[in-house]
């Protein structure tokens, strides 16, 4: 298990949920039970994505949230 791999999976799941295959959804739905980073990343880029296309997308927000969305993942690809 690969948290580079699942941090990929994650953005397509959230960008294009059904380009992903079966074995992609079945990688990271197993990673994300063993890791908890990784379910914290989804989880909050879930967050993200849900508000960026309800439209709450005023520019100190979405700053303030790519920033955390990318510490975070800067953190899942140091663990790699
Ligand atoms: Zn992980």
């Amino acid at each position: 298990m690969n948290c580079k791999k699942a941090a990929v999976l994650i953005e397509k799941k959230l960008d294009h949920p059904k380009n992903l295959s079966l074995y992609e959804r079945l990688y990271l739905k197993i990673h994300l039970l063993m890791c908890a980073l990784c379910t914290s990343f989804f989880q909050k880029s879930a967050i993200i994505s849900r508000a960026l296309k309800k439209g709450y997308s005023q520019k100190e927000t979405h700053d303030l949230d790519s920033q955390e969305k990318q510490a975070i993942l800067d953190a899942v690809l140091r663990k790699t």
